[in-house]
């Protein structure tokens, strides 16, 4: 990609306003992380200056640095990867906003923690796996309502709404299903809640369906270099 961080941004936030103004919605509803992971702190400055507020990191370990050179109030923190047991601690310190809570013994823990910590509120998504991946995380649908249930009740977890990582599909059509299914369980549970949903190929997409967070990472970052 030859243009810069700042050119992009801005293109991105056109296709934004783009699929916002075909869904008769407005664009401020939708919130844009910007995912980071595999890019240096020096990125996340360079994209700070460019405008971006809210950045998106899949594991602890590598954010943890990132978080502490860029300053943790210097920009919004979002964890969108699958968070260890072990690392949760690690997480309530350093995260914002965590994306991927697909378990009612991670929720357990982190309303625990958050407790220990200090901290008096902590945002959640649920993690669905809709597509019943293996490889992917989340939770089942079958299983959210009593996770749901479990949220209601917490002092710290605030339950924010749901979030998706369907699986890859060339043709955005075959990707559609999936977020208007996440959009209808959204209904049925949480008709406040927002929705995590889209990512770089099929973010208009997700608008369309009622998006309300997108996480982009390689249209705003360019290829990931998985080496550094
Ligand atoms: C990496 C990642 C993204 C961003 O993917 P791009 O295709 O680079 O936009 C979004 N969500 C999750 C959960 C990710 O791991």
């Amino acid at each position: 990609m030859n243009e810069t961080l700042t050119e992009r941004l801005a293109e991105i936030r056109e296709q934004i306003a783009q699929a916002a103004k075909k869904a008769n919605r407005k664009a401020d509803e939708i919130k844009l992380v910007a995912v980071s992971k595999t890019h240096g702190a020096e990125t996340v400055k360079e994209a700070i200056a460019a405008g971006a507020t809210v950045f998106g990191e899949n594991k602890v370990q590598e954010a943890e640095g990132k978080i502490v050179e860029v300053g943790r109030e210097n920009a919004e923190w979002h964890l969108i990867g699958h968070l260890q047991s072990n690392k949760v601690r690690k997480a309530v310190r350093l995260f914002d906003v965590i994306h991927s809570l697909d378990s009612r013994e991670l929720a357990e823990r982190l309303e625990r923690i958050c407790e220990e910590e200090g901290r008096a509120e902590l945002s959640v998504f649920v993690q669905i796996d809709l597509a019943k991946e293996t490889t992917k995380n989340g939770i089942e649908e079958k299983d959210l309502p009593a996770l749901v249930e479990f949220l209601r009740d917490c002092r710290h977890l605030k339950f924010d709404g749901l979030m998706i990582v369907p699986p890859f599909f060339e043709n955005l059509e075959q990707v559609r299903p999936f977020f208007r299914r996440l959009r209808e369980i959204r209904d049925e549970v949480c008709p406040h809640g927002e929705l995590s949903m889209g990512m770089s190929h099929d973010f208009a997409v997700a608008i369309e369906e009622g998006a309300t967070v997108i996480r982009v990472g390689t249209a705003i970052f360019g290829e990931r270099n998985y080496r550094n």
